[in-house]
């Protein structure tokens, strides 16, 4: 199996074989997963996939991990809900949300963490390691330990105390470093040459890792019956997630798994799907580079109730730019207040209670909505990424909205019978 994936450097293309490597020793590029697309066309069929296992590793012909056991907790396969009600409060007639909040540890992170641990199984690694946000943490501590391997996690200070709580409950060593996200993923660099037997999910695995992601494309492709949304809106934090939503809806193009949109050529080099980019306006380097036509993504210093999302300096920022421009898509960066508004928008609309991420997704959704960068017509799939019990402290207070009755039923009665005591949410 292993002919069938390399790794090949973004920027000068030279090739290495499979192994803990992140980036190119001749230029210092990137390296990404490439395939062999001509052997893999037979491999991957939608009845073939059909028959897999109602997780991710049903694509596992389309992944960089050798057949044989996987890391798992199930994590992937999660409902495409028709959001018939939000899409009518923004006026859009073929809304969807992928709704990823149901993962095992609550967020996406499960997917890429999936990937890159049985990558790293099958490399030989017995310790699992990370620089985290929080949700990474969640689920590399647990898949760890659903794995039998040792776990380290690095995370900045000030996180939610939930994300922090369901990382040490599984045991193994939790690192709360004195800086904010930048710091510690420096640090992890660092880290990844002192402890070259570390698996660093993001770092020395990173391009495993990140392939994770493609699954999210997958999924909304076989969930719209093999076909193709126009346009999509992701979350951003290093970038990582939406580039490789891109790449995975090029390559079921490329395998013919789909046809193009119609009116667009299997190669048209615009790619087949619009991608807009989603993020919070305490920490948007990416939307900023974007709004002032410029290549650089400058780093910024995060501060936002936004935490997944706090990237100050995103490694991916570059190439999510140009999946945007090249796919005709839009960046936008949202408030703290625009984030509440979102996550109160989606939870009242479609019964799902998304984390701050997704508050910022929904929010940009509403934004370009409401601007025309998604036409009415468009067939539309916001991302929602992370679960709102992570967060619920970025929700004021007053937004646990209740009213407070006696114990009798005259007294239920009567509240029930007058206008509600608390402001309505709009
Ligand atoms: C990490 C994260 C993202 C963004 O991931 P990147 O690939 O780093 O851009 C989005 N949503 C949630 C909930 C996350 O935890
Ligand atoms: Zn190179």
């Amino acid at each position: 199996m292993s002919s069938l994936h390399a790794l090949t450097c973004r920027e000068c293309g030279r090739q290495y074989p499979e192994g803990p490597l992140h980036f190119c020793e001749y230029c210092f590029g990137p390296l990404e997963v490439t395939y062999d697309y001509d052997a893999l066309a037979g491999l991957a069929d939608p009845r073939r996939i059909a028959a897999g296992p109602a997780n991710l590793w049903r694509y596992c012909s389309l992944l960089p991990v050798d057949a044989g056991e996987k890391v798992s907790l199930g994590a992937g396969w999660t409902p495409l809900v028709r959001a018939r009600r939000l899409g009518e409060e923004l006026g859009l007639e073929e809304l969807y949300v992928k709704n990823d909040t149901v993962n095992p540890t609550g967020s996406f992170k499960d997917r890429v963490v999936s990937v890159a641990l049985s990558k790293a199984r099958q490399l030989g690694f017995k310790v699992a390691a990370c620089a985290s946000t929080g949700n990474l943490a969640n689920s590399v501590a647990a898949h760890a330990a659903a794995a039998g391997l040792d776990s380290v996690v690095l995370i900045p200070v000030g996180l939610e105390q939930v994300k922090v709580l369901t990382t040490a409950v599984f045991g193994g060593r939790l690192l709360e470093v004195e800086g904010n996200y930048d710091d510690v993923n420096r640090l992890c660099g660092e880290l990844a040459s002192e402890y070259p037997d570390w698996a660093f999910v993001n770092v020395n695995l990173r391009p495993y890792y990140a392939e994770g992601s493609k699954t999210l494309a997958f999924e909304v492709a076989e969930q719209l019956g093999w076909s193709l949304p126009d346009h999509v809106v992701v979350p951003v934090a290093s970038g990582s997630q939406l580039t490789k939503i891109d790449k995975g809806f090029r390559e079921l193009v490329r395998l013919g798994l789909v046809a193009p949109r119609p009116g667009r050529q299997p190669d048209d080099p615009a790619g087949p799907v619009r991608v807009s980019g989603a993020q919070a306006a305490g920490c948007s380097p990416v939307a900023t580079a974007f709004a002032e036509g410029s290549d650089v993504v400058l780093p910024v210093r995060p501060d936002t109730i936004a935490k997944s999302l706090s990237i100050g300096n995103p490694a991916d920022g570059y190439y999510a730019l140009e999946v945007v421009r090249r796919t005709g898509g839009q960046l936008a960066a949202v408030s703290d207040e625009e984030i509440r508004a979102g996550i109160r928008l989606l939870a009242r609309t479609e019964g799902i209670f998304a984390e701050t991420a997704g508050g910022v997704t929904i929010a940009t959704l509403a934004r370009l909505a409401r601007e025309g960068a998604i036409a009415p017509g468009e067939r539309v799939v916001a991302y929602v990424t992370g679960n709102g019990l992570k967060t619920v402290e970025a929700l004021a207070e007053g937004w646990a909205s209740r009213e407070r009755v006696g114990a009798s039923l005259a007294a239920v009665v009567e509240a029930i019978e007058s206008p509600r005591s608390h402001k309505e949410d709009q």
